[in-house]
């Protein structure tokens, strides 16, 4: 079976140089990658790949680190009004959006944002990608106040072990990327997770995993170092791993193989 990255960011522009020439090299070896939208313009962009790319879908959305750019609901609404309308749409979930408490972005207009999203994720009855970052408690408090009917995935997931339980309870799945190759709380996460509820991810082009510098660009080649360390972790084979994860990818995103 082939990898499943369910969350990256092909539109940026660490990629303007050899983005078709990567593009071409993933189908080797990946059968799906979920490009993310964080606004408008990324929206219109990620569409476009996946129109050119079988294996390639999107998810749109406004990142909690866009607030401040004034994107309106109603333009984000139509899109998801007019891309559904296709049987064959490609846009498989509402997202990235959430909470981001590492930087100064106003608290109140992500808490607005997040919940304008959770509306729509609702009406358009697709999975929500939550982005959270140092801010646990508040994520949960808005999961649990403004229910999804169709929970999603907490992205690139950082929290502590212990919140990570609530969050499968609450029938999300954990992405898990670059950061288990680091990070003693991610890899106890992935301890205490069952395999069924867990997918893989990139977040490229940020976030690559060891041996990679932490700074360097990531893609989705790289995912057989998460693997790896998910599989050790959990005393899984390779392969098992990549089974469930592209499994789980297709169940959570609702797409049919
Ligand atoms: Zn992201």
């Amino acid at each position: 079976m082939l990898y499943f990255d369910t969350h990256a960011h092909y539109d940026w522009k660490e990629f303007d140089e050899d983005r078709s020439e990567l593009f071409n090299k993933f189908k080797e070896s990946l059968c799906g990658i979920v490009n993310i939208g964080i606004n408008i313009e990324s929206a219109k962009k990620v569409k476009e790949y996946s129109n050119e790319y079988q294996y390639m879908y999107y998810s749109i959305g406004i990142h909690p680190m866009e607030v401040e750019k004034e994107i309106s609901l109603s333009q984000i609404e139509k899109i998801f009004e007019d891309e559904l309308k296709n049987k064959d749409s490609k846009l498989v979930a509402i997202g990235e959006t959430g909470l981001d408490y590492h930087f100064n972005y106003p608290v109140e207009l992500q808490k607005k944002y997040f919940i304008e999203q959770i509306r729509l994720a609702n009406k358009y009855e697709l999975p929500i990608i939550i982005h959270s970052r140092e801010s646990q408690e508040d994520v949960e408090k808005i999961l649990r106040e403004n229910v999804v009917k169709k929970a999603g995935i907490m992205h690139c997931y950082s929290g502590t072990p212990e919140m990570s339980k609530k969050f499968v309870e609450m029938g999300y799945y954990l992405g898990v990327g670059g950061p288990v190759t680091r990070y003693k709380d991610v890899q106890e996460t992935v301890r205490i997770t069952p395999i069924d509820r867990i997918v893989i991810e990139t977040d490229s082009p940020v976030l690559p995993p060891e041996p990679f510098e932490k700074h360097s660009r990531n893609n989705s080649l790289y995912l057989n170092y998460i693997v790896e360390k998910i599989a050790e972790i959990k005393g899984l084979s390779v392969e098992e791993v990549i089974e469930n994860t592209t499994r789980n990818a297709y169940k959570v995103y609702g797409i049919d193989i």
